[in-house]
């Protein structure tokens, strides 16, 4: 497998970024403090960082996924925040929203710790793929059901540097 057609060019995503920023700036006009879910949202969450204006803190949590084949949404913390939630205006920055069962249970984690508000922005979102109804408030692109990659999302730890998003493909010499 390699990353074939570009589905979303450098600049295609730059300036989306810039828009979704503007959108969240309108709607939390004060401090904003993000959390962002390693590792492939390392990517957007700086760009949207570094295009939001005032004051804005941030935070990383990181997770795994079990039962992928179900509908449990298993989720395991392999990293906590750092910082309480507690009266806070939270915004969880995702790379990839597929089935919603990852995006779901964290939602559920974090509205656990009692923030002022909850929101999520995810760079990509497939709706082919939803397997449960999870609110998403800023979605940069909306993508067919297709394995992506580049702007820190991964095959096997690689292509997270691309400037742009590309769809796999497969190659010769592939099982
Ligand atoms: P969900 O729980 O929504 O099914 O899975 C979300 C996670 O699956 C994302 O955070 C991401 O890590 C991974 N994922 C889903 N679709 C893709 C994709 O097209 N490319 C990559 N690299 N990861 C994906």
């Amino acid at each position: 497998m390699e990353p074939g057609e570009i589905l979303l060019s450098e600049e295609q995503i730059q300036k989306r970024v810039r828009e979704m920023a503007y959108e969240i700036r309108r709607d939390f006009p004060d401090d904003l403090h993000l959390v962002a879910v390693l590792k492939g949202s390392f990517v957007f969450l700086s760009d949207l960082a570094r295009n939001l204006d005032g004051r804005v803190s941030l935070d990383f949590m990181a997770v795994s996924s079990y039962g992928r084949g179900t509908t449990s949404g298993e989720v395991r913390l392999m990293k906590d925040l750092d910082a309480a939630l507690d009266g806070r205006h939270v915004l969880i920055v995702e790379d990839i929203v597929d089935s919603g069962l990852t995006l779901a249970r964290l939602q559920e984690i974090l509205r656990a710790r009692a923030p002022r508000t909850l929101r999520t922005a995810c760079l990509l979102s497939k709706p082919a793929r939803r397997r449960v109804p999870v609110p998403v408030d800023y979605v940069g692109f909306e993508i067919p059901d297709t394995f992506v990659v580049g702007y820190g999302l991964d095959y096997g730890d690689r292509y997270r540097n691309l400037r742009y998003i590309a769809a796999m493909r497969s190659c010769p010499g592939d099982l």
